[in-house]
Protein backbone atom coordinates (compact mmCIF):
# COMPACT_ATOMS: atom_id res chain seq x y z
CA UNK A 1 0.00 0.00 0.00
CA UNK A 2 1.65 3.30 -0.77
CA UNK A 3 0.94 6.22 1.45
CA UNK A 4 -1.39 7.79 -0.27
CA UNK A 5 -4.33 5.21 -0.24
CA UNK A 6 -3.21 5.34 3.63
CA UNK A 7 -3.81 9.03 4.04
CA UNK A 8 -6.73 8.91 2.34
CA UNK A 9 -7.85 5.83 4.64
CA UNK A 10 -7.37 7.89 8.01
CA UNK A 11 -10.11 10.36 8.23
CA UNK A 12 -12.65 7.46 7.90
CA UNK A 13 -10.57 5.23 10.23
CA UNK A 14 -10.38 8.61 12.73
CA UNK A 15 -13.93 9.03 12.21
CA UNK A 16 -14.83 5.49 13.32
CA UNK A 17 -12.28 5.06 15.85
CA UNK A 18 -13.72 8.29 17.79
CA UNK A 19 -17.21 6.30 18.12
CA UNK A 20 -15.66 3.25 19.26
CA UNK A 21 -13.18 4.59 21.81
CA UNK A 22 -16.18 6.27 22.82
CA UNK A 23 -18.46 2.90 23.27
CA UNK A 24 -15.22 1.38 25.43
CA UNK A 25 -15.11 4.71 27.68
CA UNK A 26 -18.93 4.22 28.15
CA UNK A 27 -18.97 0.63 28.71
CA UNK A 28 -16.19 0.84 30.83
CA UNK A 29 -15.41 -3.11 30.76
CA UNK A 30 -11.54 -2.63 30.95
CA UNK A 31 -12.20 -6.98 29.60
CA UNK A 32 -12.43 -7.09 25.92
CA UNK A 33 -12.86 -4.05 23.42
CA UNK A 34 -14.26 -4.08 20.37
CA UNK A 35 -13.82 -4.74 16.80
CA UNK A 36 -14.33 -2.33 13.84
CA UNK A 37 -13.83 -5.28 11.41
CA UNK A 38 -16.75 -3.19 9.58
CA UNK A 39 -14.19 -0.51 8.50
CA UNK A 40 -11.28 -2.38 6.59
CA UNK A 41 -9.17 -0.05 4.73
CA UNK A 42 -5.95 -1.61 3.63
CA UNK A 43 -7.20 -4.11 1.06
CA UNK A 44 -6.59 -8.06 1.44
CA UNK A 45 -3.97 -6.88 4.31
CA UNK A 46 -2.56 -4.26 2.35
CA UNK A 47 1.11 -3.50 3.19
CA UNK A 48 0.14 -4.70 6.18
CA UNK A 49 0.44 -8.86 4.73
CA UNK A 50 2.34 -8.31 1.21
CA UNK A 51 2.91 -11.85 0.76
CA UNK A 52 6.08 -10.98 -0.69
CA UNK A 53 8.02 -8.83 1.41
CA UNK A 54 7.14 -10.42 4.72
CA UNK A 55 7.74 -14.25 3.47
CA UNK A 56 10.93 -13.92 1.91
CA UNK A 57 14.07 -13.53 4.11
CA UNK A 58 16.67 -11.18 2.56
CA UNK A 59 20.14 -11.92 2.86
CA UNK A 60 20.83 -8.91 4.87
CA UNK A 61 18.28 -9.85 7.47
CA UNK A 62 19.09 -13.22 8.19
CA UNK A 63 23.04 -11.78 8.36
CA UNK A 64 22.18 -9.65 11.26
CA UNK A 65 19.99 -12.30 13.12
CA UNK A 66 23.10 -14.60 12.77
CA UNK A 67 25.53 -12.51 14.11
CA UNK A 68 23.59 -11.03 16.79
CA UNK A 69 24.58 -12.48 20.24
CA UNK A 70 22.85 -13.11 23.10
CA UNK A 71 20.08 -10.40 23.05
CA UNK A 72 17.42 -12.19 20.81
CA UNK A 73 14.40 -10.25 20.95
CA UNK A 74 11.47 -11.02 18.77
CA UNK A 75 8.32 -7.72 19.24
CA UNK A 76 4.65 -9.10 18.50
CA UNK A 77 1.45 -6.98 18.04
CA UNK A 78 -1.05 -9.06 19.49
CA UNK A 79 -1.59 -11.16 22.33
CA UNK A 80 -2.60 -14.35 20.10
CA UNK A 81 0.41 -13.48 17.76
CA UNK A 82 2.74 -13.04 20.65
CA UNK A 83 1.49 -16.08 22.45
CA UNK A 84 2.17 -18.60 18.99
CA UNK A 85 5.28 -17.28 18.56
CA UNK A 86 6.68 -17.73 21.94
CA UNK A 87 5.13 -21.21 21.82
CA UNK A 88 7.58 -21.64 18.28
CA UNK A 89 11.05 -20.04 19.96
CA UNK A 90 10.77 -21.72 23.71
CA UNK A 91 13.77 -19.72 25.58
CA UNK A 92 15.92 -19.07 22.63
CA UNK A 93 13.80 -15.83 21.81
CA UNK A 94 12.37 -13.26 24.24
CA UNK A 95 9.18 -12.43 22.89
CA UNK A 96 6.93 -9.59 23.88
CA UNK A 97 3.72 -8.43 22.60
CA UNK A 98 2.78 -4.44 22.01
CA UNK A 99 -0.91 -4.60 22.20
CA UNK A 100 -2.02 -5.37 25.64
CA UNK A 101 -5.00 -7.43 26.52
CA UNK A 102 -8.08 -5.63 26.63
CA UNK A 103 -6.61 -3.14 23.90
CA UNK A 104 -8.14 -3.25 20.00
CA UNK A 105 -5.93 -3.80 17.40
CA UNK A 106 -8.38 -2.18 15.10
CA UNK A 107 -7.47 1.43 17.35
CA UNK A 108 -3.95 0.13 18.37
CA UNK A 109 -1.72 3.41 16.96
CA UNK A 110 2.09 2.73 17.84
CA UNK A 111 3.46 5.35 20.62
CA UNK A 112 7.22 6.57 19.70
CA UNK A 113 7.99 3.83 22.43
CA UNK A 114 6.63 1.37 20.69
CA UNK A 115 7.90 1.82 17.38
CA UNK A 116 11.31 2.37 19.12
CA UNK A 117 10.77 -1.38 20.49
CA UNK A 118 9.58 -2.35 17.14
CA UNK A 119 12.88 -0.81 15.92
CA UNK A 120 14.86 -2.39 18.27
CA UNK A 121 13.53 -5.63 18.20
CA UNK A 122 15.53 -8.25 15.67
CA UNK A 123 12.31 -9.56 14.47
CA UNK A 124 8.58 -8.44 13.97
CA UNK A 125 5.56 -10.84 14.14
CA UNK A 126 2.12 -9.41 13.39
CA UNK A 127 -1.21 -10.44 12.55
CA UNK A 128 -2.25 -9.13 9.40
CA UNK A 129 -5.21 -9.02 6.89
CA UNK A 130 -5.21 -5.18 7.79
CA UNK A 131 -5.91 -5.92 11.68
CA UNK A 132 -3.37 -3.78 12.75
CA UNK A 133 -5.07 -0.89 10.48
CA UNK A 134 -3.21 1.86 11.54
CA UNK A 135 0.36 0.13 11.69
CA UNK A 136 0.64 -0.88 7.97
CA UNK A 137 3.22 2.16 7.28
CA UNK A 138 5.41 1.49 9.93
CA UNK A 139 5.33 -1.74 9.33
CA UNK A 140 6.51 -0.63 5.81
CA UNK A 141 9.45 1.43 6.98
CA UNK A 142 10.81 -1.31 9.16
CA UNK A 143 11.12 -3.49 5.59
CA UNK A 144 12.53 -0.72 4.42
CA UNK A 145 15.11 -0.58 6.66
CA UNK A 146 15.51 -4.61 6.57
CA UNK A 147 13.91 -5.61 9.81
CA UNK A 148 12.23 -9.12 9.17
CA UNK A 149 8.83 -8.35 9.51
CA UNK A 150 6.56 -11.26 9.02
CA UNK A 151 2.09 -11.05 8.88
CA UNK A 152 1.36 -14.78 10.73
CA UNK A 153 -1.39 -15.28 8.08
CA UNK A 154 0.33 -14.44 5.24
CA UNK A 155 0.38 -17.90 4.32
CA UNK A 156 -3.37 -18.84 4.56
CA UNK A 157 -4.37 -19.66 1.07
CA UNK A 158 -7.38 -17.31 -0.16
CA UNK A 159 -9.78 -19.78 -0.50
CA UNK A 160 -9.72 -20.14 3.28
CA UNK A 161 -9.78 -16.48 4.08
CA UNK A 162 -13.43 -14.99 4.23
CA UNK A 163 -14.52 -12.17 2.04
CA UNK A 164 -17.93 -11.23 3.17
CA UNK A 165 -19.91 -8.70 1.25
CA UNK A 166 -19.65 -6.12 3.81
CA UNK A 167 -16.15 -6.00 3.15
CA UNK A 168 -16.15 -5.11 -0.48
CA UNK A 169 -12.86 -7.27 -1.40
CA UNK A 170 -11.36 -7.59 1.66
CA UNK A 171 -10.71 -10.55 3.99
CA UNK A 172 -11.99 -10.69 6.85
CA UNK A 173 -8.84 -10.75 10.04
CA UNK A 174 -10.43 -12.55 12.82
CA UNK A 175 -8.68 -15.74 11.58
CA UNK A 176 -7.58 -16.98 15.08
CA UNK A 177 -11.29 -17.87 15.42
CA UNK A 178 -10.90 -21.01 13.79
CA UNK A 179 -8.17 -23.13 15.24
CA UNK A 180 -7.25 -24.99 12.39
CA UNK A 181 -6.62 -21.77 10.14
CA UNK A 182 -4.41 -20.42 13.13
CA UNK A 183 -2.43 -23.14 13.09
CA UNK A 184 -1.18 -23.06 9.69
CA UNK A 185 0.16 -18.96 10.97
CA UNK A 186 2.04 -21.36 13.27
CA UNK A 187 3.87 -23.05 10.59
CA UNK A 188 4.33 -19.95 8.64
CA UNK A 189 6.16 -19.11 11.97
CA UNK A 190 8.09 -21.95 12.49
CA UNK A 191 9.18 -21.51 9.47
CA UNK A 192 10.31 -17.94 8.81
CA UNK A 193 12.35 -18.75 12.19
CA UNK A 194 14.16 -21.56 10.34
CA UNK A 195 14.86 -18.87 7.64
CA UNK A 196 16.01 -16.42 10.09
CA UNK A 197 17.91 -19.16 12.31
CA UNK A 198 18.95 -22.13 10.37
CA UNK A 199 21.16 -23.51 13.25
CA UNK A 200 17.67 -24.20 15.01
CA UNK A 201 15.91 -24.57 12.32
CA UNK A 202 14.49 -28.16 13.50
CA UNK A 203 13.89 -27.37 16.88
CA UNK A 204 11.16 -24.58 15.44
CA UNK A 205 9.97 -26.94 13.20
CA UNK A 206 9.47 -29.40 16.02
CA UNK A 207 8.30 -27.18 18.51
CA UNK A 208 5.91 -26.01 15.82
CA UNK A 209 4.79 -29.56 15.43
CA UNK A 210 4.16 -29.97 18.70
CA UNK A 211 1.90 -27.00 19.45
CA UNK A 212 -0.25 -27.79 15.55
CA UNK A 213 -0.63 -31.15 17.59
CA UNK A 214 -2.31 -29.36 20.74
CA UNK A 215 -4.17 -26.74 18.22
CA UNK A 216 -5.93 -30.10 16.42
CA UNK A 217 -7.21 -31.11 19.98
CA UNK A 218 -8.36 -27.70 20.54
CA UNK A 219 -10.01 -27.64 16.90
CA UNK A 220 -11.40 -31.51 17.77
CA UNK A 221 -12.82 -29.86 21.47
CA UNK A 222 -14.58 -27.09 19.85
CA UNK A 223 -15.81 -29.71 16.97
CA UNK A 224 -16.96 -31.64 19.28
CA UNK A 225 -18.48 -29.31 22.22
CA UNK A 226 -20.24 -27.67 19.47
CA UNK A 227 -21.96 -29.93 18.01
CA UNK A 228 -23.53 -31.40 21.24
CA UNK A 229 -25.67 -27.94 21.52
CA UNK A 230 -29.07 -28.84 20.41
CA UNK A 231 -29.31 -28.13 16.63
CA UNK A 232 -32.56 -25.54 17.58
CA UNK A 233 -30.00 -23.80 19.64
CA UNK A 234 -27.00 -23.42 17.88
CA UNK A 235 -26.77 -20.19 17.84
CA UNK A 236 -23.88 -17.54 18.59
CA UNK A 237 -26.04 -14.63 18.96
CA UNK A 238 -23.48 -11.22 19.98
CA UNK A 239 -23.44 -7.87 20.02
CA UNK A 240 -21.55 -7.53 16.83
CA UNK A 241 -20.09 -10.14 14.33
CA UNK A 242 -16.70 -11.25 15.40
CA UNK A 243 -17.31 -14.42 14.93
CA UNK A 244 -17.45 -15.31 11.28
CA UNK A 245 -14.60 -18.20 11.33
CA UNK A 246 -15.56 -19.60 14.37
CA UNK A 247 -19.76 -20.02 12.56
CA UNK A 248 -17.49 -21.78 9.52
CA UNK A 249 -15.48 -23.87 11.38
CA UNK A 250 -17.39 -25.40 14.02
CA UNK A 251 -20.85 -25.38 12.28
CA UNK A 252 -23.08 -22.55 14.43
CA UNK A 253 -25.15 -20.17 13.18
CA UNK A 254 -24.22 -16.50 14.15
CA UNK A 255 -26.09 -13.66 14.90
CA UNK A 256 -25.61 -10.15 15.99
CA UNK A 257 -27.43 -7.08 16.78
CA UNK A 258 -25.24 -5.10 14.45
CA UNK A 259 -23.15 -6.50 11.53
CA UNK A 260 -19.96 -6.87 10.81
CA UNK A 261 -20.05 -3.38 11.00
CA UNK A 262 -20.06 -1.30 13.97
CA UNK A 263 -19.99 1.61 11.88
CA UNK A 264 -23.54 1.95 11.40
CA UNK A 265 -25.40 2.70 14.79
CA UNK A 266 -28.14 -0.25 15.31
CA UNK A 267 -31.70 1.15 14.63
CA UNK A 268 -34.69 -0.23 16.78
CA UNK A 269 -35.18 -2.70 13.55
CA UNK A 270 -32.41 -4.39 14.27
CA UNK A 271 -33.22 -5.17 17.86
CA UNK A 272 -36.76 -5.68 16.77
CA UNK A 273 -35.30 -8.48 14.32
CA UNK A 274 -33.34 -9.97 16.80
CA UNK A 275 -36.28 -10.19 19.47
CA UNK A 276 -38.42 -11.82 17.11
CA UNK A 277 -35.74 -14.24 16.08
CA UNK A 278 -35.20 -15.37 19.92
CA UNK A 279 -38.69 -15.66 20.78
CA UNK A 280 -38.87 -18.01 17.48
CA UNK A 281 -35.81 -19.69 18.28
CA UNK A 282 -36.28 -19.97 22.29
CA UNK A 283 -32.40 -19.58 22.49
CA UNK A 284 -31.39 -19.76 26.24
CA UNK A 285 -28.44 -16.95 26.21
CA UNK A 286 -26.98 -14.39 24.04
CA UNK A 287 -23.50 -13.07 24.21
CA UNK A 288 -21.24 -9.54 25.08
CA UNK A 289 -18.25 -10.38 22.81
CA UNK A 290 -16.90 -6.70 23.19
CA UNK A 291 -17.14 -3.08 23.99
CA UNK A 292 -19.50 -2.66 20.97
CA UNK A 293 -23.15 -1.82 22.38
CA UNK A 294 -23.98 -3.87 25.05
CA UNK A 295 -26.75 -1.60 25.68
CA UNK A 296 -28.19 -3.38 22.24
CA UNK A 297 -27.68 -6.68 23.92
CA UNK A 298 -29.78 -5.94 27.05
CA UNK A 299 -32.44 -4.06 24.85
CA UNK A 300 -32.93 -7.50 22.77
CA UNK A 301 -33.09 -9.28 26.38
CA UNK A 302 -35.96 -6.24 27.28
CA UNK A 303 -37.65 -6.86 24.39
CA UNK A 304 -37.63 -10.78 24.78
CA UNK A 305 -38.77 -10.68 28.20
CA UNK A 306 -41.76 -8.17 27.29
CA UNK A 307 -42.45 -11.20 24.94
CA UNK A 308 -42.55 -13.71 27.78
CA UNK A 309 -38.95 -15.04 26.58
CA UNK A 310 -36.40 -15.38 29.29
CA UNK A 311 -33.15 -14.95 27.13
CA UNK A 312 -30.06 -14.30 29.88
CA UNK A 313 -26.50 -13.49 29.20
CA UNK A 314 -24.32 -16.15 28.71
CA UNK A 315 -21.21 -14.76 29.41
CA UNK A 316 -18.12 -12.61 27.86
CA UNK A 317 -15.97 -13.91 24.61
CA UNK A 318 -12.50 -12.67 24.34
CA UNK A 319 -12.44 -11.60 20.66
CA UNK A 320 -9.83 -9.22 19.43
CA UNK A 321 -7.62 -9.67 22.96
CA UNK A 322 -7.10 -12.63 25.13
CA UNK A 323 -7.14 -12.53 28.82
CA UNK A 324 -3.98 -11.14 30.96
CA UNK A 325 -0.71 -12.80 30.33
CA UNK A 326 0.11 -15.36 32.61
CA UNK A 327 -3.43 -16.81 33.00
CA UNK A 328 -5.18 -19.80 31.23
CA UNK A 329 -6.85 -17.37 29.26
CA UNK A 330 -4.38 -15.05 28.43
CA UNK A 331 -2.86 -17.93 26.29
CA UNK A 332 -4.36 -18.92 22.71
CA UNK A 333 -5.57 -21.87 23.95
CA UNK A 334 -7.25 -20.76 26.89
CA UNK A 335 -8.50 -17.71 24.55
CA UNK A 336 -10.80 -20.05 22.90
CA UNK A 337 -11.48 -23.40 25.33
CA UNK A 338 -13.13 -20.28 26.81
CA UNK A 339 -15.51 -18.91 24.23
CA UNK A 340 -16.47 -22.62 23.30
CA UNK A 341 -16.66 -23.87 26.89
CA UNK A 342 -19.02 -20.34 27.65
CA UNK A 343 -20.50 -20.61 24.23
CA UNK A 344 -22.22 -24.51 24.93
CA UNK A 345 -22.84 -24.62 28.59
CA UNK A 346 -25.07 -21.60 28.04
CA UNK A 347 -26.87 -23.08 25.04
CA UNK A 348 -27.35 -26.48 26.50
CA UNK A 349 -24.52 -28.74 25.45
CA UNK A 350 -22.36 -30.70 26.99
CA UNK A 351 -18.95 -29.49 28.05
CA UNK A 352 -16.70 -29.33 31.37
CA UNK A 353 -17.44 -26.27 33.60
CA UNK A 354 -13.31 -25.89 33.33
CA UNK A 355 -13.07 -26.43 29.82
CA UNK A 356 -10.75 -28.72 27.95
CA UNK A 357 -7.98 -29.37 30.54
CA UNK A 358 -9.79 -28.52 33.56
CA UNK A 359 -7.44 -24.83 33.49
CA UNK A 360 -10.18 -22.60 32.99
CA UNK A 361 -11.32 -20.06 35.93
CA UNK A 362 -14.65 -21.47 37.20
CA UNK A 363 -17.18 -19.10 36.81
ZN1 LIG B 1 -11.99 -7.34 15.29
Amino acid sequence: MDASIISQMLPLRSRFHRRLVATVVLLGSGLLVGCDRGAPTAKNGGAASSGTDSSTVSSAAQTAVAHNGSARNIVTTTGMVRDIVRQVVGERWTVTGLIESGVDPHLFKPTRGDVKRLNDAEVVFYSGLALEGRMSETFEQLRRAGKPVFAVTDQIEAASLRTPPEFADHHDPHVWMDAALWSQCVEHVGESLAKLDPPHADEYHERATAYRAELTRLDEYARRSIASIPESQRVLVTAHDAFGYFSQAYGIEVKSVQGVSTEAEAGVSDVNRLVDFLVERKLPAIFVESSVNAKNIKAVIEGAASRGVTVRVGGELFSDAMGQDGTYEGTYLGMIDHNVTTIVRALGGDAPEKGMDGKLEAK
